[in-house]
């Protein structure tokens, strides 16, 4: 089976997709965000997906590429246009190459025109493509900067896009109103640059009376992307250090309860249930501060230290990720969720004293 996500970049409006082979649960993503290379690997991670290769449509200008970070945690193999004149890449793709994910593929197709590198990827079956920044919804992406080219773009559209099945669905790089697709179909009727009787000079009109401002990152974004997003030393993606922790897609710093009953450095492990919990059947976890999520608000800034990490607790993991988010906004630096609560810190076997045997 295909597993397909759309993932979404708040700072940028970039796309980023996900696409895995449930069967081999090898998978690539497409044009990932450098500042997102943490969430995208935690989902990645939850779908039972090993990342295979990451793919960029084009040398981004307004925010780099996730794919060198990515390589360093997740050892996917990093491709890009031959065309795009980036180094640093596991392979330069031409025209019609292939890249695999289990038994099934992408295949490349050249759309030059916002950049001389911009390739447009589609699926084995021809049911969906991922534009980059040729065509977007409704719109196209801008020729006025980076080698971009409005005839080259035109002829992109219209010969390899366009040329696609009417019902294959079409996935930009980009959406600024977040709508999150389109179809060959629509944008062939109703794309107002590229579609119905739009000829090349008409188009090449539209484009050049643009006038959209700079980028803003692109004195950052290019030089970085040039080098496939390696060490893109504006922006660091530290990861804590205190105890290894794993991130969720949810968006919460977890710790193994094998880790927690491990850990040597001292932490302060806040319980988060009722009282009657607390000293019920469960039993709580040596040296717990018992604080209920419901008094947590008021309690934690006099009786918890911001010089120690937390680690929030429950019955099954639930109230304390709340926990976690909880002491997150009050300023808690380092706070992590025991994963599974009570009931897996038990199941594993892990010490507990107050149980009611
Ligand atoms: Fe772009």
């Amino acid at each position: 089976m295909l597993i397909f996500r759309q993932l979404f970049d708040n700072q940028s409006s970039t796309y980023t997709y996900l696409l895995g082979d449930s069967a081999s649960g090898e998978a690539l993503l497409i044009d990932p965000v450098f500042e997102q290379v943490r969430r995208d690997a935690a989902l990645a991670h939850e779908l039972g997906l090993h990342l295979t290769w990451t793919l960029d449509t084009h040398v981004h200008a307004d925010h780099v590429t996730g794919a060198w970070l990515m390589k360093q945690r997740a050892g996917s193999r990093i491709a890009l246009s031959a065309t795009s004149g980036a180094a640093g890449a596991d392979r330069l793709l031409n025209n019609r190459d292939r890249i695999t994910f289990g038994k099934r593929y992408v295949e490349v197709r050249f759309t030059p025109g916002h950049t001389n590198g911009c390739v447009t990827y589609v699926l084995d079956d021809q049911s969906m493509a991922f534009t980059g920044d040729c065509l977007l919804v409704r719109g196209s992406g801008r020729t006025d900067f980076q080698q971009g080219d409005p005839h080259a773009m035109f002829a992109s559209v219209r010969e390899h896009i366009f040329s696609l099945p009417a019902t294959c669905l079409l996935y930009p790089a980009h959406d600024y109103r977040g709508i999150t697709a389109t179809s060959v179909e629509e944008e062939r009727r109703y794309n107002p640059r590229l579609g119905g009787d739009i000829a090349v000079d008409d188009f090449a009109g539209y484009m050049k009376n643009l006038n959209l401002p700079h980028p803003k990152q692109i004195d950052v974004a290019v030089p970085a992307n040039l080098k496939c997003g390696q060490a893109a030393a504006q922006t660091k993606v530290d990861d804590p250090q205190w105890a290894p922790l794993t991130f969720t897609f949810g968006g919460i710093w977890e710790i193994q309860p094998q880790s927690l009953s491990e850990i040597e450095q001292p932490v302060q492990i806040v319980d988060v249930r009722e009282v009657g919990e607390y000293c019920g059947v469960l039993g709580h976890i040596h040296g717990s501060k018992l604080i209920p999520l419901g008094e947590l608000n008021s309690r934690a800034a006099q009786e918890l230290s911001r010089e120690q990490p937390v680690v929030a607790v429950c019955r099954s993991g639930a109230r304390s990720a709340q926990a976690v988010v909880m002491l997150q906004k009050a300023g808690f630096q380092d706070v992590a969720n025991l994963s599974g609560g009570m009931l897996r810190w038990r199941a594993e076997g892990c010490a507990v004293e107050g149980a009611d045997l």
